[in-house]
């Protein structure tokens, strides 16, 4: 296999990896259409897979994907048999299969499967929802066919919002560096607020001065009252003969 195709293999598989939870063995869900494919290019599954993911597999496959398979008969028969090879996987439709798609689609809903279809519609299918992985074939060569849309879109969204625990670490680091958090009405507004040195009540202030007899008071207070008047007292002289006018204007 080259180099350059086992690299993109890997990088897809980090994505699902990192993005959605798949991990070794990697499960791989096989049908009857990639068996098919498989058995017209004489690509024994089992080798081929082992040299292209280099990681350890399961294969795996379903009672309705070889219901499916038997019921199409003749056409089909090698791919059946090959199809039967692998590990039946328990799909909760024993006893009422449903189509091999439907099937494949149930079981991705709960699991990480690798489905490895040559089915177009259901790739379609799966494509539209984030974290379905594909395989197929292309002549012999298995391709694991990268991120679809939906899932890039899918990590873009996740990794632009940050995990509730990552916010509440930040408003938590805020809180010790004194820096207002997000929230209006947090506690560590609250606290700061409380923290902070009141002003001094000017009633108050008044109230500590110690108290004076009364003579003393009036005493102090007439101080005041001259220190206050005397900025006042700076009167303009007004020389006489200019009173003289301004009383006869006044008298006018
Ligand atoms: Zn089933």
């Amino acid at each position: 296999m080259k180099i350059n195709r086992f690299k993109k293999s890997q990088k897809v598989l980090a994505f699902f990896t990192t993005n959605f939870n798949y991990y070794e063995p990697y499960q791989l869900l096989i049908d009857a259409t990639f068996c098919q494919a498989a058995l017209q290019n004489q690509v024994i599954i089992e080798e081929q897979l082992k040299k292209y993911f280099q990681s350890e597999l399961k294969l795996l496959t379903t009672q309705c994907i070889i219901l499916e398979a038997e019921s199409l008969g003749g056409p089909l028969a090698g791919a059946t048999m090959i199809v039967k090879r692998f590990y039946v996987h328990k799909c909760g439709h024993e006893g009422k299969p449903i189509s091999a798609a439907e099937c494949i689609k149930s079981m991705t809903k709960s699991s990480r499967y690798i489905v490895a279809t040559q089915d177009k519609s259901l790739q379609q299918k799966l494509r539209k929802v984030p974290g379905r992985a594909l395989l197929y074939l292309h002549k012999a060569t298995p391709v694991l066919e990268g991120p679809s849309d939906a899932s890039k879109k899918y990590v873009n969204k996740k990794s632009n919002a940050l995990p509730e625990n990552v916010e509440k670490r930040i408003e938590g680091l805020k809180k010790t560096a004194g820096i207002p958090t997000t929230a209006g009405d947090d506690d560590a507004n609250k606290l700061k607020k409380k923290k902070k040195p009141k002003n001094p009540n000017p009633l108050s202030c008044k109230k500590k001065k110690p108290r004076v007899n009364n003579t003393e008071r009036k005493d102090a207070l007439h101080k005041v009252a001259k220190s206050n008047d005397k900025p006042k007292r700076k009167r303009i002289k007004i020389a006489n003969h200019v009173k003289e006018v301004i009383k006869k204007n006044i008298k006018n």
